[in-house]
Formats: C-alpha cells, sequence, structure tokens
C-alpha cells in the first residue's frame, strides 16, 4: 500500500503536489506562514485537477487539522456540499461575466462554518473575458478569509490570461501512470486486477475514463468501434458510414447523459413557477414562465452541444493515439508503451502499409478536425474532412 491518507487518498501519483499543498493546508492550520490567495492547478484531462481542488478545499475546512478526511468539513468540501466551499462549473461551452460576478460577492462574504471561503474554479480556461476580468479584481485584492482555486489544462496564455496567471501559486499536475491506476481501481473500486490493468492501460492516464472502461459495457464498445474505424476505411464510400458512426455516437452519448436531468429541471421549473395555476395576474405569470422556461432551454441546449463536443474529442483522441501508435511502430519496432496496447497487432498491421509520412498527415488530420470543431465548425463537416484524409492518406 501508498502512503496517501485523508482527504489526499483519491489523487493518484501525484506525490509532489500533495506534498506542496498538505503543508501549505498545515501552514495555514497551524497559522504559520501566510496563505496563498489564489492557486493555480495545471494538467492533462484526467489528471485530476478538480479532485484536487476539493481536497485542497477539504484541507482548508477540515476541523480535526489538516485534512484528516473524517470530519465533517472534509466530507463536505469534497461532496462539495459544504457551505463555504463554492464550486463554478460552465454550464455551457463558457462561463459568463454574470455568473463570476455573483461568486465574486459571495467570496468577499466571512466564511459562515469554515475556515476560509474556498472558490473553485473548475475550467478556468472556460472564462469569457469579461468573467476573467471580475475574476482579476477579485484576485489582485483578495479578502482576507478567500482563496480561489483555478484548474486549468496549462498556465499557457490560452488558457489563463498572463494577468491571472502572475496572481496564482501554479502547482502542475502529471500524467498519473498505468500502474497507479489500475492500483486505485482495484482498491479502492473492487475492480478485478486483470480489468483494472488493462483499463490503467488503455485510459490516457485518464482515471475517470479508466474508471467508465471497467465498469460500463457500452463505454467499451464505443471504444472499440472508434478504434475499428482505421481498418474500415477501404472505399471512398466508407467514409459515410464511419461518419455517422463517430457523430452518430457522440449525439446519443450525449442525448442519453442530458435527457434525464433535462427533463427534471423542467419539471422542478414548472413546479417553481405554478404552472397550471388560476386567478388574478395569470397571463403574466403565465408569460414569465414561459421566458424563464425558454432560458433553460437554451441552457439545456449549450450544455447538450458541450456535452456532445466532449464525446466526440474524446473518440477522436484514441484515433490519434491510434495512428501515434502505428507510427511509433514503424519508429521503433514493438518496444514502446502504446496508447493502445491492446489493439497493437492492427496498428502493427497499419504500420505495414502506411509510410511514417502518412501516418503523420493522418495524425495532423485528426488533430485539424479537433481543432475545427472547438473553432465551432459542425461536427459532420469536420470529421467528413478529416475521415477523407485517413481514407486516402
Ligand atoms: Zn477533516
Amino acid at each position: 500500500m501508498t502512503n496517501r491518507t485523508g482527504v489526499w487518498v483519491d489523487l493518484v501519483g501525484q506525490t509532489e503536489a500533495v506534498a506542496e499543498l498538505s503543508a501549505a493546508a498545515s501552514a495555514a492550520a497551524n497559522g504559520t506562514g501566510g496563505m496563498t490567495h489564489a492557486w493555480l492547478f495545471t494538467g492533462p484531462p484526467g489528471s485530476g485537477r478538480s479532485v484536487v481542488a476539493r481536497s485542497f478545499a477539504a484541507a482548508l475546512q477540515c476541523t480535526e487539522g489538516e485534512g484528516c478526511g473524517e470530519c465533517s468539513g472534509c466530507h463536505t468540501a469534497i461532496a462539495g456540499t459544504h457551505a463555504d466551499v463554492h464550486i463554478v462549473e460552465p454550464e455551457g461551452l463558457s462561463i459568463p461575466v454574470a455568473q463570476m460576478r455573483s461568486l465574486v460577492q459571495l467570496a468577499a462574504r466571512r466564511p459562515s462554518a469554515g475556515h476560509w471561503q474556498v472558490v473553485i474554479i473548475s475550467d478556468a480556461d472556460r472564462l469569457t473575458e469579461g468573467a476573467a476580468n471580475a475574476l482579476l479584481k477579485a484576485v489582485e485584492e483578495p479578502p482576507d478569509r478567500t482563496v480561489f482555486l483555478l484548474c486549468a489544462p496549462s498556465d499557457h496564455p490560452d488558457d489563463v490570461s498572463v494577468t491571472i496567471r502572475s496572481r496564482c501559486r501554479v502547482i502542475n499536475l502529471r500524467t498519473p501512470p498505468a500502474e497507479a491506476i489500475a492500483e486505485v481501481l482495484t482498491n479502492r473500486d473492487g475492480i478485478d486486477p486483470e480489468t483494472a490493468s488493462w483499463a490503467g492501460s488503455v485510459c490516457g492516464g485518464h482515471i475517470g475514463r479508466a474508471r467508465r472502461l471497467a465498469k460500463d459495457p457500452e463505454v467499451r464498445e464505443r471504444r472499440e468501434s472508434v478504434l475499428r474505424i482505421p481498418g474500415s476505411l477501404r472505399r471512398p464510400a466508407d467514409v459515410f458510414a464511419c461518419v455517422d458512426q463517430l457523430v452518430g455516437a457522440a449525439e446519443s452519448e450525449a442525448s442519453s447523459m442530458s435527457a434525464a436531468r433535462d427533463d427534471a429541471e423542467k419539471a422542478a421549473l414548472r413546479t417553481a413557477m405554478g404552472a397550471g395555476g388560476s386567478g388574478k395576474g395569470t397571463a403574466a405569470a403565465e408569460r414569465s414562465a414561459k421566458s424563464a422556461e425558454r432560458d433553460l432551454e437554451k441552457r439545456q441546449k449549450s450544455r447538450a452541444t458541450r456535452a456532445q463536443r466532449d464525446s466526440l474529442d474524446l473518440a477522436l483522441v484514441d484515433l490519434a493515439g491510434f495512428y501515434r501508435d502505428v507510427l511509433a511502430t514503424k519508429a521503433t519496432g514493438a518496444h514502446v508503451t502504446l496508447n493502445h496496447p491492446d489493439r497493437a497487432r492492427d496498428s502493427a498491421a497499419l504500420a505495414g502499409q502506411l509510410s511514417a509520412a502518412g501516418a503523420l498527415r493522418r495524425i495532423e488530420a485528426i488533430l485539424d478536425c479537433r481543432e475545427a470543431i472547438e473553432l465551432n465548425v459542425k461536427p459532420r463537416i469536420a470529421v467528413e474532412a478529416m475521415l477523407t484524409t485517413l481514407q486516402r492518406g
């Protein structure tokens, strides 16, 4: 077993970050050393940025010391229900200025129950310019007991503005190694060692993905169908079937994830607005109910678009990983750690047919497709262009 304990138990392969953060938390608890009021957690998707932020929040709110993992301060901070821990997650593609302003106001209050007001911004790279400016003001002159925890893929100016970055203490997270992920799946999720080891080896360092792959047969099947694409692009006409497969799968995954939540939100809104009521002012009430419903539908649509993009992006990352395996196999033989070791035979077979330049062109086409979708090109159009390159080379 490892020596990870208390609130840090969920962090995989982040020894250095944990050491730095627990030292800061104990300094805060003992009143030794000044508290840094803004932190930036960076790392690749799945490295556990938001888990780190919640764990650190728990260590700061712990009533027993510095993150025992047992007290109600720790529990509620990790669960996201602590009165003085505010978590901002983008509802759609970005975090709007209004959301950030009301948060900054909240953060300026004294903590109601805990030691600190903690604000966690899960996707700081999705702040709109206005929201970033509102945040900057708060970070420049932070209230005494307020701590901002920002999470982003990197501290590059594309992700976090230079001025905000300059106010933050940066903690870099690593991609956790496959063995460490497998160990967590076995010890904490009770997954059998063989499945855990496989999931750890194919998840690209993303522990949440590893867990879903290990537990959900549908997730496994979707990955399989994506990785079958390179071998099934024999004729130009095959492109169209694969477009449907890739985009269709992302659409249905996104809608199955959001359908239940959308309906529940609509029902809650109708109850709140008193739908079906009668009496004085009914017409006015109905109008405002209609407009609230339109607002909700807009937010839900934006959220669905994001879920669809995220799902498609995951498929594209898997696909790019496969062609990287092809390239690596060509360059070195079989002596590298593959992205998809369970498809080693397929990538080796394709390595026999493609030139290194051809494999590279395909990887570039996939990266271009990801970028195009990020820039709002319609997924079907971007994916079709990509698959055409994958088919022809
Ligand atoms: Zn505690």
